[in-house]
């Protein structure tokens, strides 16, 4: 997944977590700059979609890369893990007694058929200024920018603190099994920062917005209401209809509004942005800064599909079927109700709230085996906040960053399930118009590279210090 800030309204405003320490940006350096893009182009003509077998020899080829640079064969492992692989280089760091950074992105890309796309999505294509092809954003941009630091901190011989350690995912958009066992190996570390998630927004005429620092996902839960009854002939309908009843249940449901919450990373969100969001909702924005309480502020707000997400748990009918015959009573009708739960509600407690709002106590409702757990959001650490600070004013002077809460999970749930802090810090700045990640003609923008480059070693050299 690569799931920007959902509050893209965001412009400047005066609202930053630290002085804005200026730093000169750091000169595009352009052997580093070939060396990303050509990581970049190879490793999109992997085609590691999943189920398939390309990760692993797309791993391979990152791994000889790191080895070039410097590091020893054995610190950089690729484990086949459940019909994909990993890969976790290990650089060392001097102070054994601190607890390690890991750096997480992911191998795997969206399903593209060439017969959709306008040019081969797996035969990269560098045209106009951008890099077309499956993956192209998400994620081997930042798999890329990202062996490409690493790789030039290994030749000049940087020593971090801390280790820092890559682990590379191989089923992000699908199953999510590696995920789930890279966090299992690195359960102690410091933190996680995630090239998957966060990023820079630029308005159409290239100026920046704001950068999007996630630092929560809302939590990902299917459930499935099932009403069963005897059935019959069709020609003798009775009281009982599970069609109709569950019909009735799902209003219900639909009426039903989960209480508004919020959190240190929301609260930030709106305050960020509401000073220059135009018209009714800007206004709505202000006043339920002002006051959370704001019944009428919440109201406009909940009734717009961008902001409603980062007021409440949401769930809302997405799949229904029923019945078996056209002329027999239905034994049986089902909906599949998808919700983003608010990070700190556990996912049975919603579970539960369907039960009630529905109020059917002969319908059951029961959680799918959707591959997703509850997980916290992070605390927005003072260090973290600096160090994405001073990256990203190193490339834009005084640019809000804005915490931002994702609608949707990345591999950083694995990890915070855990209890170790993990933030979506991506160096890439893009344009809404740009944004093509998971559709047809997925494309980044070549000069976005050298400050995605300039942005990790930053991070790095801040946090792994
Ligand atoms: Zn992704």
């Amino acid at each position: 997944m690569h799931v920007k800030s959902l509050l893209l309204a965001a412009a400047a405003s005066a609202v930053t977590f630290a002085s804005p320490v200026l730093a000169a940006p750091a000169k595009p350096d352009p052997a580093l700059h070939a060396q990303a893009l050509e990581l970049l182009t190879k490793g999109i003509a992997f085609r590691t979609v999943i189920p398939g077998d390309q990760v692993q020899p797309y791993a391979e080829y990152l791994k000889g890369e790191l080895v070039k640079a410097g590091f020893k064969p054995d610190e950089v492992k690729i484990e086949p893990v459940e019909g994909s692989a990993t890969l976790t280089a290990r650089y060392a760091g001097t102070d054994p007694k601190k607890k390690p950074i890991i750096i997480i992105d992911h191998m795997d890309v969206v399903e593209a058929k060439a017969s959709d796309w306008t040019r081969d999505p797996f035969k990269p294509v560098v045209e106009n200024g951008y890099v077309y092809g499956r993956g192209s954003v998400d994620d081997k941009f930042d798999v890329s920018i990202v062996i490409t630091v690493l790789s030039k901190l290994k030749r000049e011989g940087w020593k971090p603190g801390r280790d820092v350690i890559l682990t590379l995912s191989g089923d992000e958009e699908t199953l999510m099994h590696t995920a789930r066992k890279l966090a299992q190996d690195w359960k102690g570390a410091e933190m996680v920062l995630n090239g998957d998630g966060g990023g820079g927004q630029l308005a159409e005429d290239g100026k920046p917005v704001f950068y999007g620092l996630q630092a929560a996902e809302k939590t990902y839960a299917d459930f499935t209401i099932t009403v069963t009854n005897p059935g019959g002939h069709s020609s003798r309908p009775g009281k009982t209809n599970a069609i109709v009843q569950l019909a009735k249940d799902l209003e219900r449901l639909d009426a039903y509004k989960f209480p508004v919450m919020s959190s240190e990373i929301t609260t930030a969100a709106f305050k960020a942005t509401a000073p220059s969001v135009p018209g009714p909702t800007g206004e709505a924005l202000r006043r339920y800064v002002a006051n959370p309480k704001d019944q009428a502020a919440i109201d406009i707000l909940s009734a717009d599909p961008d902001y409603v997400g980062q007021l409440r748990t949401t769930c809302v009918a997405t799949m229904i079927s029923g019945g078996h015959a056209p002329n027999a009573l239905p034994q049986k009708a089902e909906a599949g109700i998808n919700c983003r739960i608010f990070p700190g509600t556990p996912s049975e407690e919603v579970r539960q709230t369907i039960v009630k709002a529905i109020a059917d106590p002969e319908a059951k409702v029961t959680r799918q085996n959707d591959g997703s757990i509850d997980a916290p959001a992070s605390p927005l650490r003072p260090d973290v906040m600096a160090a994405v600070t001073k990256a990203v004013h190193a490339r834009y002077p005084g640019l809000t960053i804005v915490p931002s809460m994702s609608a949707g999970a990345t591999d950083s749930m694995f990890f915070r399930a855990l209890g170790i802090p993990a933030y979506g810090v991506a160096g890439l700045f893009m344009k809404s118009s740009d944004d093509f990640a998971h559709g047809l003609n997925e494309r980044a923008p070549v000069d976005a590279i050298d400050g995605a480059l300039a942005h990790w070693e930053v991070l790095l050299k801040e946090l792994a210090k």
